[in-house]
């Protein structure tokens, strides 16, 4: 039984204090990194949530126009340099974690990998007072910036869909590839049901 008069010191504490006087210093501990990217990129996304659900159509509509090429090279020999371009560009625009199973466009283009708690249908009972998150206080929750994002996108209301649980056998592949590649085995299996049709 502890004794309630010792103050608790948790490993989070202890790593703090040592900090200043150890001669190791993780290059990417990420509350610094995050403060000094501020966010900048991410929130962007999300205030542009429209006009990126526009430019989304039309690559996804690009992407699947590639099939037969992508086909005739092999989905496993594009995937390397898909994934390298995927994982920049997506990167750069919604701190992207490349869990393979993307749900931006029912999130308002904020990545819900990026919650602490990686919570995929909504906040939990910790936003702070303005709107923060409560594991990372500097962070805007995800979920927050996803309704404002969902409220500016045509297909905003996708939010309220249930999202099935993190597969995570699928992190570090292409979502850019599953969807084109599933899109493409819809498209082939309605045509072959309309053609044996009566
Ligand atoms: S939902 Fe997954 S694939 Fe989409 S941006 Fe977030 S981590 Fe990347």
């Amino acid at each position: 039984m502890p004794d309630p008069e010792t103050p608790i010191v948790t490993q989070a504490m202890r790593v703090r204090a040592a900090a200043g006087r150890i001669a190791y210093k993780p290059a990417d501990v990420s509350p610094a990194r995050r403060v000094q990217r501020r966010y900048a990129a991410r929130l962007w996304s999300v205030r542009h949530a429209r006009f990126l659900e526009r430019l989304y159509g039309r690559f996804a509509d690009l992407f699947l126009m590639l099939h037969p090429l992508w086909n005739a090279l092999g989905y496993r020999r594009v995937e390397a340099p898909v994934k390298f371009v995927e994982r920049r560009v997506k990167g750069l625009m919604f701190d992207c974690r490349m869990c393979g199973q993307c749900v931006l466009s029912s999130t308002g283009m904020s990545c819900p990998m990026n919650c602490p708690k990686q919570l995929r249908n909504g906040p939990c009972g910790g936003v702070r007072a303005n709107g923060n998150c409560e594991v990372e206080p500097d962070m805007p929750c995800v979920w927050v910036k996803a309704w404002e994002g969902s409220r500016l996108m045509r297909g905003g209301d996708a939010i309220l869909d249930v999202q099935k649980p993190v597969d995570q056998s699928l992190r570090e592949t292409s979502a850019w590839l599953r969807v084109t590649a599933t899109a493409a085995a819809d498209r082939a299996a309605a045509a072959k049901a309309k053609d044996a049709a009566p």
